[in-house]
């Protein structure tokens, strides 16, 4: 599933909301519809403006947070981590409230995910990766003013990679690491700011920061920060 004919025009950087590519996926939810009624229940768009300098590419919804709420790690126990971190280096101005009517937006930055479907136990496999990868190749194609990408976790890394057509071989995965792309974007690496890394301390707040200060040298604040 998920092969188009070669005939058929290009597909764009969002996904329709009851995308029909991955059966496993869509299974899944229908199921979660009976679940959650009034969950968002379809393919997570990317949150942002795609005018943004930083893309971060996460791994999937979670099922009663971006997959319930519709807007990338939104209720998401990750979320916390991650838009307080933005919040403070620049990328986000407003509240977060773990809601999609929050406050919050997002500066000079723009959230996806790897997979844009919710996948049983957080784990889509690697059909269902590749399947969704040309979404993830149109979103970034589609960012004109794209200096830096930040990929969560190594399924973003590989896939992202794999996105700009690098080899993962010349790009090894490491928390922290800074890869400069032929594309001339720059590559950043962190563990995936889940509930698991952080509970086990694999990462914490200060080494999710410095990414994020890494990524400041790359793209140097346009505007005050809480951080100035
Ligand atoms: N929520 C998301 O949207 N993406 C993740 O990678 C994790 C939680």
């Amino acid at each position: 599933m998920g092969a188009r004919p070669d005939t058929a025009a290009p597909l764009g950087p969002e996904p329709p909301k009851l995308c029909g590519s991955c059966p496993r996926l869509g299974a899944f939810r229908d199921a979660n519809r009976i679940k959650g009624p009034s969950w968002f229940n379809g393919a997570v768009p990317s949150f942002g403006n795609a005018g943004a300098r930083l893309l971060i590419v996460g791994l999937a919804p979670g099922l009663k947070g971006a997959n319930r709420t519709g807007r990338p790690f939104t209720g998401d126990y990750a979320g916390e981590l991650l838009y307080a971190t933005l919040l403070e280096f620049g990328f986000a101005s407003g509240r977060y409230e773990a809601r999609i009517d929050d406050s919050l937006q997002l500066v000079d930055c723009m959230i996806t995910n790897a997979v844009r479907c919710v996948p049983p136990e957080n784990k889509p496999t690697p059909a269902e990766i590749t399947t969704c990868r040309h979404y993830l190749t149109a979103r970034i194609a589609q960012m004109p003013n794209l200096e830096a990408i930040v990929a969560l976790g190594r399924v973003a890394h590989d896939s992202t990679l794999s996105a700009l057509e690098c080899r993962k071989s010349s790009f090894p995965f490491a928390h922290a690491a800074r890869h400069a792309l032929p594309s001339k974007v720059v590559l950043f690496d962190s563990f995936h700011c889940s509930r698991y890394n952080t509970n086990t301390r694999r990462l914490t707040p200060e080494m999710f920061q410095a990414v994020f200060a890494a990524v400041r040298d790359v793209v140097p604040s346009q505007q005050p920060s809480r951080r100035a």
